[in-house]
């Protein structure tokens, strides 16, 4: 059996929506970055948990999943956010540039479709702040057809929580693939 792909969102799960006054956990640090397209006179503000790096490397070093970036930060998640975490340089599903105002415009989550076009039948466990019933329907029909699938979605104004990747951990370790290895 293939390794199940790990597919890790951005805004919403390393970093977490502000508070309704803007200001942003203490528990991240903030840092600016400058996103491709944009001028280097106008970074972006992003704060992330100096503990991330760590905990994911904790996941990818057991080499029973394949990590990849899928978040509308495409590359810029590997050649902005990772080396702030310390994680190494990942691949991303490459997805569209989102020409939309709303993230469920047919009342899933607008990454789906291209995700499912880009999975095929592979197996995965995905973390995104954002699924709806209709994402987790989906996910659920993957798993009825023999394709391990699992969601795991975090408070988006918390962000990832390490429970969440002690889940992970679990989910993957009873995988056929992990008890082959
Ligand atoms: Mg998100």
């Amino acid at each position: 059996m293939r390794l199940p792909y790990l597919l890790l969102d951005v805004d919403g799960v390393l970093i977490p929506f502000p508070a309704a006054d803007g200001t942003t956990p203490p528990t991240h640090a903030r840092y600016d970055v400058v996103p491709t397209g944009r001028s280097a006179d106008k970074p972006v503000t992003v704060w992330l948990h100096p503990d991330h790096g760590r905990l994911l490397l904790n996941v990818i070093r057991t080499g029973l999943v394949t990590p990849v970036w899928c978040t509308s930060w495409q590359q810029d998640a590997t050649t902005l956010i990772g080396p702030l975490l310390g994680l190494p340089s990942l691949p991303h599903v490459d997805l569209p540039r989102p020409q939309i105002a709303t993230s469920h415009p047919n009342g899933y989550l607008w990454k789906r479709d291209h995700v499912d076009s880009w999975l095929a039948d592979a197996p995965a466990v995905w973390i995104d702040d954002d699924f709806t019933d209709l994402d987790h329907g989906w996910a659920a029909e993957r798993v009825a057809k023999g394709t391990a699938t699992l969601l795991v979605q975090p408070d988006p104004r918390l962000g990832l929580q390490p429970e969440h990747l002690t889940e992970v951990a679990m989910w993957v370790s009873q995988l056929p693939a992990a008890r082959a290895a």
